[in-house]
């Protein structure tokens, strides 16, 4: 009789976990399942990375998508892997492709980032995003319907810890790292970590006037700390700490390239019309050398 018990919880929990395996793969392109509960979707290397985990409590979403129909697949994405609602979504930073489509999912979610989330948001909204968008398609028109500016409900200082069903999500304020307010999200127990976009795969950041290049660093030291098995950073595919250190390297041999240069007497124009990173040929958003040159450059002059 135990015998045969057994064998129907086996075949039970067999059974369960191919449905559960198929539903993974049936999400679409540019998802991901980074480990059980756990989905990305990164349609490509430059677009915006969003991600969510499911809980026994609820589902945790990490970014909004970066557009509106992007932000719908994902839902389409969330309804076949669980029937449980969004509880949470987090904002690794406060850039429209990261937060502009808060409201297809909130409400239900709560939105929560660092301080001066909501007040970086405001600073950046564009009130023509949504007409721009809504010329694309139709179908974008269709998945704009609705479209408002949410802010962060809460905003945390530092460190904050949310406790959903058998889950941990640290949430960890990154000083002048990307935007006006950027946050890793730490998942201990699984090894995770969404790290923001302080660093990314292989692509030139589009650096910001309020990023300083020592914090990054700093942040980066920070997470490669946690010892993360799998890294998900703004944008680009799932992939390890690796990036921490090619990010590090970068910054560092153009500081020491501006530096060198600007010791010689030679001007900001000057420098970006000469300054070239051979090494990094092969990144992508090579247009955005310039903003990089200005992160040193600040660096340098201080
Ligand atoms: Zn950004």
């Amino acid at each position: 009789m135990l015998a045969k018990l057994k064998l129907v919880i086996f075949v039970a929990v067999v059974t369960v976990g191919i449905a559960y395996a198929a539903r993974a793969q049936d999400l679409g392109p540019g998802f991901h399942k980074i480990k059980d509960g756990i989905y990305t979707f990164a349609p490509d290397q430059l677009t915006t990375t969003c991600s969510f985990v499911i809980t026994e409590a609820g589902v945790v979403m990490i970014d909004a998508c970066n557009s509106p129909l992007d932000s719908r697949r994902m839902a389409d994405a969330i309804k076949k892997v669980t029937d449980k609602p969004i509880m949470f979504l987090i904002d690794t930073e406060t850039h429209s492709d990261h937060t502009g489509n808060h409201f297809i999912f909130s409400p239900p979610a709560t939105v929560i980032n660092a301080q001066g989330a909501a007040d970086g948001m405001k600073k950046e909204y564009n009130p023509k995003r949504a007409e721009t968008l809504a010329a694309k398609s139709p179908e974008m028109r269709e998945a704009l319907k609705g479209e408002k500016m949410i802010p962060p409900h809460i905003e945390y200082k530092d460190r904050m810890t949310i406790n959903l069903g058998e889950r941990t999500f640290e949430l960890i304020y990154l000083k002048n790292a990307h935007s006006f307010a950027d946050t890793a999200v730490w998942m201990p127990k699984e090894r995770v970590l969404f790290a923001s976009s302080a660093a990314n795969v292989r692509t030139f950041i589009n650096l910001r006037p309020t990023v300083v290049l020592p914090d990054v660093i700093a942040s980066f030291k920070l997470m490669k700390s946690l010892n993360p098995e799998v890294v998900i950073a703004g944008h680009g595919e799932p992939t390890s700490t690796t990036i921490f250190d090619e990010y590090e390297g970068f910054y560092n041999l153009l500081m020491k390239r501006v530096g060198e240069m600007a010791a010689q007497g030679k001007s900001l124009d000057e420098i970006k019309k000469e300054l070239k990173m051979p090494e990094y040929a092969d990144w992508q958003g090579q247009d955005r050398l310039s903003v990089n040159i200005d992160a040193a450059w600040k660096v340098v002059k201080k």
